[in-house]
């Protein structure tokens, strides 16, 4: 779904943003992207979404090699990419419901089918479907939730998310993680940068650390319950042309990712098999009637 080679960010006189990171990121996975301040997390991120070109390698997302794509297709390509900032930039002279109406109100949209579509991206955050008060009226986990609300409603097959949970307390920031664990479960590959540890380490989805524009590690983590009884970590050092990065598995028996220069997970996320109705999860079938009415 999403492939790094080589991929570059210079900014002059002397910024590497992003610096020779090869990355392969599979449709239906879910990615936490850690790393310091400045360490190139949002670069990433607009590299991807095609918000900025890379000064050397290739971008691929979804087939389109976002440094060749014709200008007139970026568009399209953008509108199949939601992004979640931290601050959701929401207007308050607006209702909640023409907030999340903004960007099919842009794409001019049939009104029926906005309203349709608003209503059920509101009704799969949690939030009222006709709710006509402004986002000011709302607590700040709901106009998150609005923001995100915003970001689905053009269906985006990717959702970009960066550092969506900065301004949220402990409690709003896991409810919007499980937001996304359940848009995830959906099929929607997600990525979310974030510098909080504890918020990677407790969802246990591969996570990926940047250091000053390099991709320092690529840890798979899986449950136990999935991988069978196990006590360890099984570490095995996957070589990525000029990176050496780590990949950190939790399973019963040695992956060999040695033959994989992809730098993709060993498997794929559990979440992925539920999603295509291969693990009989009743929760996973709550959620199948939610994207019948949102898709
Ligand atoms: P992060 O999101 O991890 O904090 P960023 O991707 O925002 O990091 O930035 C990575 C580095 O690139 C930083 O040193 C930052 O100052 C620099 N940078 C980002 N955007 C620009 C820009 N438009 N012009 C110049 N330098 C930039």
């Amino acid at each position: 779904m999403i492939t790094l080679l080589g991929a570059t960010k210079f900014y002059p006189p002397d910024q590497f943003a992003i610096n020779q990171v090869n990355l392969q990121i599979d449709e239906g996975e879910m990615i936490f992207l850690m790393g310091h301040s400045g360490a190139g997390k949002s670069t990433l991120l607009k590299l991807i979404s095609g918000l900025e070109e890379p000064t050397r390698g290739q971008v691929i997302v979804d087939g389109r090699n976002l440094g060749q794509i014709n200008s007139k297709r970026l568009p399209e390509l953008r509108r199949s990419i939601g992004i979640l900032l931290q601050n959701p930039w929401l207007l308050n002279e607006e209702s909640v419901f023409d907030n999340v109406a903004l960007p099919l109100r842009i794409v001019s949209c049939p009104w029926r089918e906005r309203d349709k579509r608003v209503r059920a991206a509101l009704k799969l955050v949690g939030l009222n479907p006709n709710e006509m008060r402004p986002p000011c009226a709302l607590s700040t986990g709901e106009q998150q939730r609005v923001a995100l609300a915003r970001a689905l409603v053009i269906r985006p097959k990717i959702l970009l998310a960066d550092e969506p949970t900065g301004n949220l307390d402990p409690e709003l920031s896991e409810q919007l993680v499980d937001k996304f664990m359940q848009l995830n479960e959906m099929g929607t590959t997600m990525i979310i940068a974030t510098h909080d540890r504890d918020l990677a380490n407790s969802n246990e989805k591969r996570t990926l650390i940047l250091e000053h524009g390099r991709l320092k590690s690529d840890v798979v983590a899986k449950p136990r319950k999935e991988c069978g009884v196990t006590d360890e970590l099984l570490e095995v050092e996957s070589s990525l042309s000029n990176d050496s990065v780590v990949i950190s598995v939790a399973a019963e028996s040695p992956v060999d990712l040695k033959s994989d220069n992809s730098g993709s997970p060993a498997s794929k996320p559990a979440a992925a098999d539920e999603f295509e109705g291969k693990a009989d999860n009743p929760a996973s079938k709550v959620e199948g009637s939610d994207v019948d009415r949102y898709l």
